[in-house]
């Protein structure tokens, strides 16, 4: 089910695979689920992290978002099918979303880039509920962020905070929500904003 890179278990799917196995019914189920995708410059900071090493393996699915994965994988005769890249994910969760009636949290980037990102995701996808959305300059210590979210109450969640800030935000807060696909995003919301 796994291959394992430099200690980080990359879940072994394609694209559509885990869309219509896991993310679907999860949704349907209201199932949490903790997603990381993960590039080679991403298991690197692993490496020098013990502490997001711990957050990413924490997590229940990693996907392998980039090339320099599957190669990995590949020469260590334990091919994966796919590069399964987060910003594709994001993008088929948010039809999904507009189409089955799931609602999205966006939480991340900068007031303007967020505020953009999330007009163009309802332009782009007709009938999206939103749950919410923040910027993301606020102090993770500061539980007010988290308290929005939470009441929210979204279907799925996108944390784009930057690499190791947005899956340690995730880890600390994903006990407190009763359901939720959440995944981190990166710059994902400052290329939705157009
Ligand atoms: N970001 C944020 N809060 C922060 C730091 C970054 O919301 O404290 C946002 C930033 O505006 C961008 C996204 O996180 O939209 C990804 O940032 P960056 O490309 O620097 O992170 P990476 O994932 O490359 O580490």
């Amino acid at each position: 089910k796994t291959v394992t890179v430099m200690d980080i278990d990359f879940f072994n799917t394609s694209m559509n695979s885990f869309l219509r196995h896991i993310v679907y019914p999860d949704l349907a189920n209201e199932s949490k689920n903790f997603i990381v995708t993960a590039n080679p410059e991403f298991v690197i900071e692993t490496r020098d992290h013990p502490e997001f090493k711990k957050v990413v393996q924490s997590a229940d699915y990693v996907l392998a978002d980039g090339v320099g994965i599957v190669n990995a994988a590949m020469l260590m005769g334990r091919p994966l099918p796919e590069r399964v890249s987060g910003i594709d994910v994001m993008y088929r969760m948010l039809d999904h979303a507009a189409k089955n009636g799931y609602s999205v949290f966006f939480l991340g980037a900068s007031e303007d880039s967020n505020k953009k990102a999330v007009a163009n995701a309802e332009k782009l996808y007709p009938g999206l509920k939103v749950a919410g959305r923040h910027d993301g300059y606020f102090d993770p210590a500061d539980t007010e962020i988290a308290d929005m979210v939470v009441e929210s109450d979204p279907d799925i969640v996108f944390v784009a905070l930057g690499m190791q800030r947005q899956e340690k935000w995730i880890a600390d807060n994903i006990d407190r929500f009763d359901k939720g696909v959440f995944m981190g995003v990166g710059g994902s919301f400052d290329v939705l904003s157009g």
